[in-house]
């Protein structure tokens, strides 16, 4: 199965690599409501897509995502 790391905003790889199975635990997912993996962790037939925004458009958020965002770690 493949991981694939994808900016939402830019659509840019970010990055991928290949897991035997999706563990949430051992992904940190685990710590992640039912609705931020759902925002989030996109799961298709083969491959699962992560939606994370790249540093580029980061530093386009504005305060309230990234007060979210720090929020989340
Ligand atoms: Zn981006």
């Amino acid at each position: 199965m493949e991981l694939i790391y994808k900016c939402p905003e830019c659509q840019k790889i970010i990055d991928h690599l290949e897991i035997a199975s999706l563990s949430e635990v051992e992904l940190g997912f685990d710590i992640l409501t039912e609705q931020e993996k759902e925002d989030i962790i996109k799961r298709k037939a083969d491959s699962v897509h992560i939606n994370v925004t790249c540093d580029e458009c980061e530093r386009e958020y504005d305060w309230d995502q990234l007060i979210y965002q720090q929020q989340l770690h």
